[in-house]
Order: C-alpha cells, then sequence, then structure tokens
C-alpha cells in the first residue's frame, strides 16, 4: 500500500504579491493540485466585504479586540495596511501543523519579511503582475475600490513591486496556468524533498 506522504516538520510557505497580482487565485490552483497546502486564517479589523465569511476569508476582529490581541502576544507578525490591522496568529501555525498541513501565508511584504526573520526556513514566494498598467486594470475590474482606494493601493503595490528581490522566488503571473505549475513545484518540493 502506498503510504501517505507527510509534509517535512515545520515547513512553511509565504506567497505576497500586491493586490490585483493574482495571488489569491495562484494559491487556489495550488490548493487543487497539492490538498493539503492550506492557507492560515488571518485576523483582521477590516470590513466584511461581500461573498466573504467570518473564520473563513479572516477572522473579523474590532480594533480593540486586535489590540488586545497584540498585548497577548497572540500574533506571530501583524501589520497596519491601508488604515486596518492583520495579522497572522500563533495559533493558526500551530494548528495546520498538527494536522500535517502545508501552511501557507498569503501576506503583504512587511510581515513577509518579518516571517523570514523568525523562521529563516520558511519559503517566501512574490506573484508578480505583469504590469502596472495590467494592474491597474485588475483592481478596477474588481469594483471594490473607490477612486481614492484606488491610488492608496496602486502605490502600496509599487512599494512592495520595489521589494520583490527580498524573497526567494519570484513569479510573474503573466500566464496563469503557468504561474500557478510553477509555485505549485516550488512548494511541493519544498515540503517533501529529503532533508
Ligand atoms: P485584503 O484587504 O485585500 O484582503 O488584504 C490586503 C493585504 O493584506 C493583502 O496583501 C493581504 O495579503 C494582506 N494580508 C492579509 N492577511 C495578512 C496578515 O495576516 N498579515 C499581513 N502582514 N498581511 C496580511
Amino acid at each position: 500500500m502506498q503510504q501517505a506522504l507527510v509534509p517535512k516538520k515545520n515547513c512553511l510557505f509565504v506567497i505576497s504579491g500586491p493586490s490585483g497580482s493574482g495571488k489569491n487565485t495562484v494559491y487556489d490552483g495550488v490548493k487543487a493540485l497539492l490538498p493539503s497546502v492550506t492557507h492560515t486564517v488571518s485576523a483582521t479589523t477590516r470590513a466584511m466585504r461581500p461573498g466573504e465569511t467570518d473564520g473563513v476569508d479572516y477572522y473579523y476582529m474590532s480594533v480593540a479586540d486586535f489590540q488586545r490581541g497584540i498585548e497577548r502576544g497572540e500574533f506571530l507578525e501583524y501589520v497596519q495596511y491601508g488604515g486596518n490591522y492583520y495579522g497572522t496568529l500563533k495559533s493558526e501555525i500551530t494548528r495546520l501543523s498538527s494536522e500535517n498541513r502545508i501552511p501557507v501565508l498569503i501576506i503583504e511584504v512587511n510581515g513577509a519579511l518579518r516571517i523570514k526573520r523568525i523562521y529563516p526556513d520558511a519559503t517566501t514566494i512574490f506573484i508578480v503582475p505583469p504590469s502596472a498598467k495590467e494592474l491597474e486594470r485588475r483592481i478596477r475590474k474588481r469594483g471594490l475600490n473607490t477612486e481614492e482606494e484606488l491610488r492608496t493601493r496602486m502605490a502600496i503595490a509599487q512599494a512592495e513591486v520595489e521589494m520583490r528581490e527580498k524573497y526567494d522566488h519570484c513569479v510573474v503571473n503573466d500566464d496563469l496556468e503557468q504561474c500557478i505549475k510553477e509555485v505549485y513545484s516550488i512548494i511541493k518540493e519544498g515540503a517533501y524533498q529529503n532533508d
């Protein structure tokens, strides 16, 4: 009988990319190929968007609760981004590791670099949008942002793209299927390779 593959102990992957880079779609594609891959559910103080579910997309918290969490040391990392708090709860990593899952954090650059400092063995992957123009088109297409939010997101995106060389891998999301394949290979190799 074939033995179920168990991911390497303490393996951890981080995926970043500006909003509109398609990082969540890439993650979904990788998950379909490698079901053990599971993203950590972050906590946030931002408002829930239509179609989102508490405990699935995020744990939605008040600012007071989030700050209490910070004081209690419940976050592995947290940032303020676009006027809201976002953070990875330590309990999420423990939960996924104990279930033999491959934890994937889909987070912005400052949090990602912090994770790399805490876990030097973590593999960091940056999803690069094909161009600033295409990025703006994708953000607009979502129709979620006001003109002011769009400008803020574009400015953050530009700053984030400049940080890409600090990542272990950069994958351009020009062709979605190709991008998914590349990220899948990086994660599969990192999670199951022999020491
Ligand atoms: P959105 O509001 O579009 O869901 O997310 C905004 C940004 O926050 C995205 O780049 C997303 O990856 C990032 N983000 C989500 N959760 C976390 C987290 O726990 N920590 C950090 N550092 N960034 C996060």
